[in-house]
């Protein structure tokens, strides 16, 4: 290393998993980086950089402002054409591994001599997205240290974590239909988790079943890494991490990154969405009375059939109560489904309903008028909740959504966990018992996990603490 490279700041690879729920806090934790004075390459999919570059205002804004960023352009190895829909997560996941191992091993090979005039250091840590072993891979083979980036929740690590115990103690596969039979082999669960609340990925007949393993695999991998990175707080998931960190490297809880940030900026934090925010959403919402809308919003990847629409459909309207609904245009499976609506129905939609086909969700979720948001149970969604102090009614997808909705409803008591159920009159009646029923008793556990989501990103705070002891190991690491 030459004396002129000595002064400049440490410069880290960042390499998430290209969908939306990773990349977009994987770029946040990219900004405070940037803000606390380290140099980034932040590795992107031409898919997905070409929308961010189309909709998304931290970018444009934010980061180019940052001398020290940079995007590092690849590809995911699915044909331009390809929608990447949500129902083919398996494909993107195993065409981007393929694809993405040698480029990266060639980017950090040429690294020293492409950098030697650029006034950037030589790539000193890899941030890999906790989906992405194949870092460890190549960060072990040219000597680079790496730390894992887990853009989920703790609970749905650890849950993939104790998978060979699962499997040894013979709860998975399950036996029989019974979905409520309670989990034993997960430490920190007992007493509350079930079958049903396990990621999605366990409901197999057979464990040799490959998105199960592929993600099992991954999980285990973890223990090479010189740390982890996980988008939580301590006050949130306590419990889980006093296990987890019992047998894991490092652990940094360094969330709600997306809260964490602005604390950290100080200036207007804009979005970096995949999609278009329409923004007409947010002149209904000020007109509407305070709390009186539930907004409901399924993420990025969920794809739901006609019939799961015209269920939601017709519970929404039917409780009466106003809502706000992002239905993304590419995620009903079938067409023509807004034909086969009554009069009543639609007429219910235009007095008391808005759509839209993607919202700014972090405005959204803070907006006065918002009293619930009927969610997913995606990850980001979840600690967007939490820091405005929405309670939730929980409908998870898949992945980690079914163990976040049982915390969300069994454990912080922050809302209703709806799993495996859709059905328009179960819709109507939670709805009211979340707007109106059990409110106030949501509302209550809201604000105060709210309170403790900001104390945790603010000075002297856990994961603000856990932020500068990040940046403080990297810059150890050169
Ligand atoms: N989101 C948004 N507008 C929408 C719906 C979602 O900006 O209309 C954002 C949301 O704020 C969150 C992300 O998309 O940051 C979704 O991530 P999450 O982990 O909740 O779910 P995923 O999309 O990964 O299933």
């Amino acid at each position: 290393m030459d004396e002129q490279e000595t002064e400049l700041p440490p410069h880290v690879l960042i390499i998430p998993y290209p969908a939306q729920g990773h990349v977009n806090p994987m770029l946040k934790l990219a900004e405070l980086l940037c803000h606390g004075g380290i140099h980034v390459t932040f590795i992107v999919t031409d898919y997905i950089h070409g929308r961010l570059l189309r909709h998304s205002t931290i970018v444009q804004s934010h980061l180019a402002s940052y001398s020290g960023f940079r995007f590092e352009i690849i590809s995911d190895g699915l044909p331009k054409d390809d929608p990447r829909s949500g129902d083919k997560v398996g494909e993107l996941f195993r065409s981007f591994r393929v694809t993405a191992k040698p480029l990266l091993r060639e980017l950090l090979r040429s690294d020293p001599v492409r950098d030697s005039d650029s006034g950037r250091k030589r790539i000193s840590c890899i941030i890999a997205d906790g989906a992405m072993s194949i870092a460890t891979d190549v960060g072990e083979e040219i000597g680079i240290p790496v730390i894992f980036f887990r853009t989920t929740s703790a609970c749905y690590f650890w849950a993939f974590f104790c998978g060979p115990k699962l499997i040894e103690s013979g709860e998975i596969p399950f036996q029989g239909n019974d979905m409520d039979v309670p989990i034993k082999s997960i430490p920190g669960t007992d007493g509350f988790l079930r079958r049903r609340d396990l990621p999605s990925y366990y409901r197999v007949s057979d464990v040799a079943d490959q998105n199960l393993q592929a993600i099992m695999s991954e999980t285990l991998q973890t223990t090479r890494a010189r740390g982890m990175i996980i988008n939580t707080f301590d006050e949130l998931e306590g419990p889980i991490l006093a296990e987890a960190r019992l047998q894991c490297p490092q652990i940094y809880t360094v969330g709600p990154l997306h809260a964490h940030l602005k604390v950290r900026l100080t200036s207007k934090v804009t979005s970096n969405s995949l999609w278009e925010e329409d923004m007409t959403c947010m002149t209904w919402l000020d007109v509407q009375p305070a709390k009186s809308v539930i907004y409901v919003s399924f993420g990025s990847i969920t794809m739901m059939t006609n019939d799961q629409v015209m269920e939601f459909w017709h519970g929404l309207v039917n409780s009466g109560k106003r809502f706000l609904w992002v239905i993304r245009p590419d995620s009903v499976i079938g067409k023509d489904w807004e034909k086969h609506l009554s009069t009543e129905i639609l007429k219910g939609t235009k007095e008391r309903g808005c759509i839209v086909g993607w919202a700014p969700q972090e405005e959204v979720l803070v907006h006065k008028s918002i009293g619930g948001f009927l969610t997913h149970s995606g990850w980001n969604s979840t600690l967007e909740s939490i820091v405005a102090g929405v309670p939730m009614i929980c409908w998870p997808y898949f992945g980690d959504q079914q163990i976040n909705s049982r915390f969300v409803g069994e454990v912080w008591k922050l809302g209703l966990d709806m799993k495996d159920t859709c059905d328009r009159v179960i819709i109507e009646k939670t709805v009211r018992d979340l707007m109106d029923g059990k409110g106030e008793e949501f509302q209550e556990s809201s604000d105060q996990m709210a309170k403790l989501a900001k104390k945790a990103i603010t000075e002297g705070g856990s994961s603000y603490c856990n932020l500068d002891c990040l940046i403080r190991d990297i810059r150890l690491m050169v």
